[in-house]
């Protein structure tokens, strides 16, 4: 079988695989090189593009063959693309008619509209077969008239990676393309059956792919015009290359010898960013795990995140779900982290923690919000900095203890209000202070357009920027931070050139605000920094103010 083969992509969310725009995740590109390897014309559309504009359905009637790659396992919000919902997945599957239709990835292991849903495997009506465990292997098998279903087996897929690595030209937001670089797959937690609501155990033990294997396809991502990596297809990047064992100790060796390799592989890289990290890993193993974090800084780009799986605060919790980690080793792994990554380069922060709670877990009682809101608090009050906290409903997918054990419902106001709790008064201090007035952001790049515009940098959790001027999308430009909104910062572009802003911005300077803003425009133009001084007084963005 050969012809033109489509992929479309309907993303994927994992705990610890991202696949929604700007990301794109490694599945899609290796089972382009498969499709490839079979002299298939390989072209790529994603879910939005398809919604945005339906008749590209007659596109997808005259390939030859469709390949779906979908799979939300856990539940989160997304400003650069929406996954493909379960009726949308019918709807594809009985609506194009001609090409061969295959669907593949974490869908296989349930679907959930969202969180505090359970997950149920569906029967996935209107497709020819459902690409069984590893999409790639899967579909080279089926190909070669196989049972559709296979292994992960990096010596296949890796080849596939570096040939299906000029896919990510096709992606509509390329070249603000983030490449899911994967680095393992399986989790060592699952020694002993792993946390309750995780969906990582399913794939094993962990195999941890080879540098060489990962080098290659970056520099083959890098000759396609890959500017922007994350290491984060793996549970536990300071794990990478350890040992066997429920906590292995990291190799801080490995670890430098993976990021220095990326690095030579793609010198113009301007993002290199990381994803999952065991708290557990840091605490148990400390001066390795320091020795590893500082091989990553050494390598990575500014801005990082070193996102904790914490789950929860309460003793009972952690141990009725047999939890990585408990609250006091989750502590002082944010304090490992900040010491290690705490210092400034690019105006940021190296690498912060990021924390994900998760509720709705079994032996959840009122209580174990209070004891989450006073880690926060703890937190705050030592003086250490998170980028940020993520809060979701469990999503329980069958053959996880969660599905089966759960606490779902039963505490709804509670969770709205624990959410209030970290919005009103964690969230806001903690962007105070990682990103306190007169940041400047390098290279934000606005996805939505209006009269106050969203971009984000390319990133790990990038914070979200509004600017409250109309900008085009796929502008990329440089901002001062001048406020904080909840989860967001206001910032505007640089320089400010303040004898053109409009009223409606320049009560956005601080120094100004809604009081000055007429005073201001009485007097503007204004030759330079000190008669604008007379009028607005010192602020922290000075040095980025034109005159
Ligand atoms: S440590 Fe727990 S949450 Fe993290 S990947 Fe393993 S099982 Fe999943």
């Amino acid at each position: 079988m050969s012809g033109t083969a489509f992929i479309l992509d309907g993303y994927v969310d994992e705990p610890a695989c991202l696949g929604v725009p700007p990301y794109i995740s490694p599945y899609i590109r290796t089972v382009a090189g498969a499709l490839l390897e079979h002299h298939f014309t390989v072209r790529y559309l994603t879910i939005d593009q398809l919604r945005k504009e339906p008749l590209r359905t007659a596109d997808l009637n005259k390939a030859d063959l469709l390949v779906m790659i979908a799979g939300v396992t856990v539940p989160g919000k997304y400003l650069g693309g929406t996954p493909v919902t379960l009726t949308e997945i019918q709807q594809v599957g009985h609506m194009v008619h001609g090409p061969r239709k295959l669907i593949g990835g974490p869908v296989g292991f349930g679907y959930a509209a969202e969180g505090g849903q359970q997950a149920i495997r569906q029967v996935i009506s209107g497709f020819d077969a459902l690409l069984a465990g590893e999409p790639a292997v899967a579909l080279d098998n089926y190909l070669r008239g196989n049972d559709p279903a296979g292994l992960l087996d990096y010596t296949r897929t890796d080849p596939w990676s570096i040939a299906g690595s000029s896919v990510i030209s096709q992606h509509p937001g390329y070249p603000f393309v983030m490449c899911e670089l994967e680095t393992a797959r399986g989790c060592s937690h699952g020694a002993t059956g792993g946390c309750s609501f995780c969906t990582e155990p399913f794939y094993g033990m962990p195999r941890y792919r080879g540098i060489a294997g990962i080098a290659a396809e970056v520099a083959a991502l890098h000759t396609h015009g890959a500017r922007h990596f994350r290491v984060g297809r793996q549970p536990d990047i300071l794990a990478y290359g350890a040992g066997a064992g429920e906590y292995p100790a990291p190799e801080p060796a490995k670890v430098e010898a993976l990021f220095s390799a990326i690095r030579a592989a793609a010198p113009d890289l301007k993002t290199l960013h990381i994803d999952n990290t065991n708290p557990a890993t840091i605490t148990r193993h400390e001066e390795k795990a320091r020795e590893a974090l500082r091989a990553i800084i050494r390598h990575h780009s500014s801005g990082d995140v070193a996102a904790f799986g914490m789950e929860t605060a309460d003793p009972a919790v952690v141990a009725a779900n047999n939890l990585k980690a408990n609250a006091d080793e989750v502590f002082r792994a944010i304090e490992i982290v900040n010491e290690e990554g705490g210092k400034r380069r690019d105006n940021v922060p190296e690498l912060l923690p990021g924390i994900n709670f998760v509720c709705g877990l079994a032996g959840e009682t009122e209580k174990t919000y209070e004891l989450n809101e006073q880690f926060l608090d703890r937190v705050l009050k030592a003086g250490l900095s998170i980028r940020r906290v993520n809060i979701r409903q469990v999503m329980p997918f069958e053959g996880t203890p969660a599905f089966t054990s759960n606490t779902l419902g039963r505490h709804d106001r509670r969770f709205r209000q624990f959410k209030e709790f970290v919005r009103t008064r964690i969230d806001l201090p903690m962007l105070q202070m990682v990103f306190p007035i007169g940041t400047v952001l390098r290279d934000v790049l606005v996805e939505v357009s209006g009269d106050l515009s969203f971009g984000r940098q390319m990133g790990s959790y990038p914070i979200l920027v509004g600017v409250p001027l109309r900008l085009p999308v796929r502008t990329v430009t440089d901002v001062v931070v001048v406020d904080w909104g909840m989860r967001s910062v206001t910032a505007l572009p640089v320089p400010v050139r303040i004898n053109e802003l409009p009223a409606s911005v320049l009560r956005w300077l601080p120094g100004i605000g809604k009081k000055k803003v007429a005073a201001v425009i009485a007097k503007r133009p204004f030759r330079d920094i000190e008669a604008y001084r007379k009028v607005a007084g010192k602020s922290a963005i000075d040095a980025v103010l034109q005159f």
